[in-house]
């Protein structure tokens, strides 16, 4: 493989900058351009040690500069790697980067240096996406995700699910070769039961990733209910400052309105659509259709109910057309006269929070049940699917597994479902990057920065 080089620090002025040269020729590229004031090469060099020296260009000193040693395979990369710290300067910086150009080394590649690391088995394919997660991370929370992932966890459920599926098929392949000699048999109800297992399995790791990904993005959360029930006051009392035009015309709310507030260990990104109603406004009415399909993709769903007045035939509608397991129905404005049927809604919902969005009372009850609805959720150091690749891989695998389990019951001989079960192990290796094609590679590693 080329000897690589690139500026891994940001290209903005700095106290230092750092460039990488990462291959086979990077001691013999950098004795050509650097000397150490004490006199030794680069080459002869112990790894894990750095120089102190200058940068040259033939007779012209560049930069003084220090220049670190790893030696193969004990680097990043997992070959000959030397690191130049030199100062901060944009111009020097990429000065020296051309110097090293010309002297024998290519420019890397985004994400070049973790893909040799992945490459050279230095890390499975999942921790080299968590290295770019953990560069990206804005937060605490999302941080715990990205480093539990770059240590291995993501990596090592998937693992484990891997040895079940082995397993599976190692006594497969054991009762079909050698069916006259002492191996147990396959029972088809016990295999049954085991695929069972391994699905179940399969479709809580894939959960993680809803869980990730509410940690990282927030919680999806849609304000939904009839004009004038208080979507616009409960979201202006939930972000703390006015955002929505409150009014007491019905329909005021037309388009939807997008905000990221706390609440407790939560963050909620809230829409609040316009008012559900049969209305001839055009322009209100792409607002409901709007907020209907919002309340599709949402995480969560707020139901505002107005309970000075009688429930609506709207108010029906709403309840008919949301998700109950994912609603939290809000009895608004329990400071004014109560005509609203309590029973009725603590009949269908199974989360019901009293407020006055006004008085900001209540808001604590409804944090009390948020902590009811996602505590459940996995801790990040279990490890979360990442991203869409690793949440496609292990669902396909999952459906492999399902497949066989069908074929199974349906009486499909015990070779067919080995030929299954051996498609769901391939897409487990393709998560981790055991056994995965160059442009899944190639993908991955595109969207990296340069230098890393
Ligand atoms: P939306 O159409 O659902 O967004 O409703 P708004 O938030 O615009 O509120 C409609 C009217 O109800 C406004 O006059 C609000 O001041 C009033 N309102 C909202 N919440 C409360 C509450 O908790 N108590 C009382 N008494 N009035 C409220």
């Amino acid at each position: 493989m080329s000897t690589i080089a690139a500026i891994a620090t940001p290209d903005a002025p700095g106290g230092i900058s750092v460039i990488r040269i990462s291959g086979n020729d990077a001691f013999v590229i950098s004795d050509r351009i650097f000397r150490s004031f004490a006199g030794k090469t680069v080459q002869d060099m112990e790894g894990y040690t750095c120089a102190y020296g200058n940068i040259v260009d033939a007779d012209e000193v560049v930069d003084d500069v220090v220049l670190t040693v790893f030696r193969a395979p004990k680097s990043y990369t997992g070959e000959n790697v030397a690191e130049i710290s030199c100062h901060g300067g944009r111009y020097i910086t990429r000065k020296i980067l051309r110097l090293i150009l010309k002297n024998g080394a290519e420019p890397a590649g985004a994400g070049e240096f973790t893909k040799r690391a992945f490459l050279n088995g230095k890390m499975s394919l999942t921790q080299a996406e968590a290295v770019m997660d953990v560069i990206s991370s804005a937060g605490e929370t999302e941080l715990r995700c990205a480093n539990a992932l770059k240590d291995g966890a993501v990596f090592r459920r998937i693992n484990g699910l891997k040895n079940d599926l082995v397993k599976i098929l190692a006594d497969l392949a054991a009762w079909a070769d050698f069916p006259e000699e002492d191996v147990p048999e396959v029972r088809p109800e016990v295999l049954l039961s085991e695929l069972e297992e391994l699905s179940q399995k399969f479709a809580k790791l894939a959960a993680t990733y809803d869980s990730g990904r509410i940690i990282r993005d927030g919680i999806n959360t849609v304000i939904v209910g009839r004009p004038n029930a208080g979507k616009s006051t409960l979201m202006n009392c939930l972000s703390g400052f006015q955002r929505s035009i409150v009014t007491d015309i019905e329909g005021t709310t037309r388009d939807v309105i997008e905000e990221s507030i706390k609440l407790g260990d939560f963050t909620l990104r809230l829409s609040d659509t316009a008012g559900i109603r049969s209305t001839d406004d055009v322009i209100e009415n792409m607002g409901v259709e709007i907020a209907f399909s919002r309340m599709k993709e949402a995480d969560l769903i707020f139901a505002v109910f107005d309970s000075s007045r009688d429930l609506s035939e709207e108010d029906k509608r709403i309840i008919s057309n949301i998700d109950l397991s994912k609603s939290v129905a809000i009895i608004n404005k329990i400071d004014a006269d109560s005509k609203i049927d309590r029973d009725y809604i603590y009949s269908i919902f199974k989360y019901v929070a009293e407020i006055s969005a006004k008085n900001e009372d209540g808001i604590e009850k409804i944090e009390k049940i948020l902590e009811e609805m996602f505590e459940h959720n996995d801790k990040p150091e279990n490890g979360f699917i990442a991203n869409e690749r690793q949440k496609n891989c292990l669902e396909r695998a999952a459906e492999y597994v399902n497949e066989a389990k069908t074929a199974l019951e349906s009486g499909v001989l015990l070779d067919g479902i080995t030929v299954l079960l051996d498609s769901a192990s391939e897409k487990l290796m393709e998560l981790t990057g055991e056994k995965v094609s160059e442009a899944v590679v190639d993908d991955v590693f595109s969207r990296f920065c340069v230098g890393k």
